[in-house]
């Protein structure tokens, strides 16, 4: 704080707080008090401090007051007349029906300093004149001295208090000079000035202390302020952080409220009401505020009513708690997401053993009709034939094989799925497995007015594979080459031995699949044709299938494809052979056996018609 000018020579410059008496001890005393009152308050007038002179009636009067002020300030009226400077008798000051009560005295200087700073005053500067004092009030006053003394030494307060030394001994004028900064003695005109040292040291430890806690608010990571509903008086570093400005003097012409939306203005009003005027303390606020930038934070305040400089203000402690409830938010996002992933890894569980289930289920009927069509295609051999008879015959076989392909397929996705899938690896010449499928479906393909052509550049190559899977990725590409490919157009088959992988590609020259299209295929149940309108029969599960096998081989499979230009298919499998005590069977050169036809019945079921 500033120092204030005492506009008394001996004294010079004092701090807010400070407490002075005079000592009057000679004749000539109440003179020169006279003109020490009116220096004092003519300083503190011209320098925006709200005065008050309360003078003894036993010794002066309003009149001498005002004329010997008038000798300093001569417009000293004019600082009356707008309430700057009042002039008060003692026996309306100090005495209420001649009775002395020092907590209604010290609540009348609270109110005449608060009012002062309302009035946009600096301060308060008193002159009391207390010669008026008599000896059997001396005890009583003497404590009324020592209390204001430490009220006011935290306070923008300078007061001058006048005493005469014929009233009192010399031990209660020990305790005039113990409760008071500063002591002017006059004697015989010779004024002294005595510094109380052990005032001086508690304002030493005072400033320390006040140093220290600066310190400590400087450092707090929690905002301090002292505001009401219209002004912050202070606020630490942190606080300005919180508020979005850079420097303290920026929240000079800030109105607190205006950082608060409608909703939120409703509870810091409030709050502040509660903290004011019903005197709550402490107080919780949990609330968001549009800092200066336009940022919303979460804030947290815990807040207390304050005297600050005489007028009742509100303490608050903020703590931005944004980052903390966008974690918690997170964590409960986490906690939910954790909790739906879960209840979703159930759920797949409980779909893939109902999948499983389901499809054994389906499979036995299905064998049964199959069983039972078969045995009627023998009856019928030896008995005339009815065209229209074979042709629902054929159809309920084909709609057999279909259903048959469907639920194999879903029956070995779902092993797939739970790790229950195991091939049975041998040794084979892939050249000729691939080759065989291949001649095996020839006939049919080229019944639908497609050209089939095989083609490779060795004519041996012995890997470690299940021929009857590699069977089922090759028939399956086949089939959708088929269905996707017009009468009039081709489709290749090519075996590549690459040294260290084997290269079997499907291509045909039909529709194509779109770009954007082509890395979804491979995931189960996804058709290009879905969006639009489908013309081809088929679940959406065979490349998924295809894909999964191919890997289960160690192998990879990718897709080339120009809409309009055709599709690729490009299956590499690397080149291992099983040892021979894992070869429990000798090379196999061929797919061959009874069932083959049937399988492929099976696996080209879609297509065939
Ligand atoms: P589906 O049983 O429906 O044929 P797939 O998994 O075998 O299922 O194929 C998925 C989709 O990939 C097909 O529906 C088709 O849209 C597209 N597709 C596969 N092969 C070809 C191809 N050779 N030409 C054009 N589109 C194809």
């Amino acid at each position: 704080m500033e120092p204030r000018k005492s506009g008394i020579d001996e004294v010079g410059d004092v701090p807010w707080g400070t407490h002075i008496c005079y000592i009057n001890t000679s004749r000539d005393g109440k003179k020169d008090f006279l003109t020490i009152a009116a220096s004092f308050l003519a300083e503190g007038l011209q320098h925006g401090e709200a005065c008050v002179w309360i003078y003894s009636e036993k010794i002066t009067s309003d009149f001498e007051v005002r004329k010997v002020l008038k000798r300093h300030l001569p417009n000293v009226d004019d600082f009356i007349a707008c309430g700057q400077l009042k002039l008060i008798s003692h026996l309306n000051w100090y005495l209420e029906d001649n009775i002395f009560n020092t907590s209604r005295l010290n609540k009348q200087w609270l109110d005449l300093l608060k009012s002062a700073i309302k009035s946009g005053y600096e301060g308060l500067r008193a002159v009391g004149d207390v010669t008026w004092l008599e000896n059997n009030l001396f005890n009583i006053f003497a404590d009324y001295e020592q209390q204001i003394d430490s009220i006011i030494c935290d306070l923008p307060f300078l007061a001058l208090c006048l005493y005469d030394n014929s009233n009192f001994d010399l031990f209660e004028l020990a305790d005039v000079i113990n409760s008071h900064s500063l002591t002017i003695i006059n004697e015989h005109g010779k004024l002294k000035l005595l510094r109380n040292i052990e005032l001086l040291i508690k304002c030493k430890q005072l400033e320390k202390s006040r140093a220290d806690y600066q310190n400590l608010l400087k450092l707090l990571p929690d905002g301090i302020l002292i505001h009401d509903s219209t002004k912050i008086y202070y606020c630490n570093e942190a606080a300005t952080r919180i508020i979005g400005v850079k420097e303290i003097r920026e929240l000079a012409d800030l109105y607190p409220r205006d950082l608060f939306d409608n909703e939120n203005l409703n509870k810091y009003d409030e709050f502040i009401h509660q903290i004011l005027q019903e005197n709550i303390s402490p107080c919780y606020l949990e609330c968001q505020i549009s800092d200066k930038n336009g940022v919303i934070k979460d804030i947290e305040v815990v807040a207390s009513r304050y005297l600050y400089n005489g007028v009742p203000t509100v303490l608050s402690v903020v703590r931005d708690v944004s980052h903390l409830n966008k974690i918690n938010k997170l964590e409960e996002d986490m906690r939910k997401n954790n909790e739906l992933l879960q209840a979703t890894l159930e759920y797949d569980k409980m779909k893939t053993e109902f999948f499983s289930n389901i499809s054994h289920e389906l499979r036995t009927p299905i064998n049964v009709i199959l069983s039972a069509l078969q045995l009627m295609d023998k009856f019928k051999k030896s008995m005339p034939q009815d065209d229209r008879e074979s042709k629902c015959l054929k159809v309920m076989r084909q709609n057999c094989y279909r259903l048959l392909r469907l639920v194999n397929n879903l029956i070995d996705i779902t092993k797939i799925d739970s790790n229950d899938f195991e091939l049975e690896l041998r040794n084979c010449n892939i050249v000729e497995v691939v080759e065989n499928i291949t001649q095996s479906v020839a006939n049919y393909i080229k019944s639908k007015g497609i050209r089939l052509q095989f083609d490779t550049n060795t004519e041996e190559r012995i890997i470690a594979c299940d021929p009857d899977q590699i069977e089922r990725i090759i028939l399956n590409l086949l089939s959708n080459a088929v269905k996707f490919t017009s009468p009039g157009g081709n489709i290749w088959v090519n075996v590549y031995d690459l040294a260290e992988k084997v290269v079997i590609t499907v291509k045909d020259d039909g529709i194509g699949i779109p770009k954007d299209k082509q890395k979804y295929i491979f995931y189960r149940f996804q058709q290009v044709e879905n969006l639009f309108n489908r013309h081809h029969e088929g679940s959406g599960i065979g490349l998924a299938l295809v894909k999964s096998l191919v890997e289960k081989h160690g192998g990879t499979i990718s897709v080339k494809s120009e809409v309009g230009q055709g599709s690729e298919f490009i299956i590499e499998l690397p080149v291992e052979t099983l040892s021979q005590s894992e070869c429990d069977l000798k090379i196999v050169s061929s797919v061959t056996g009874h069932n083959f036809a049937e399988r492929a019945y099976i696996e080209l079921s879609d297509i065939y018609a």
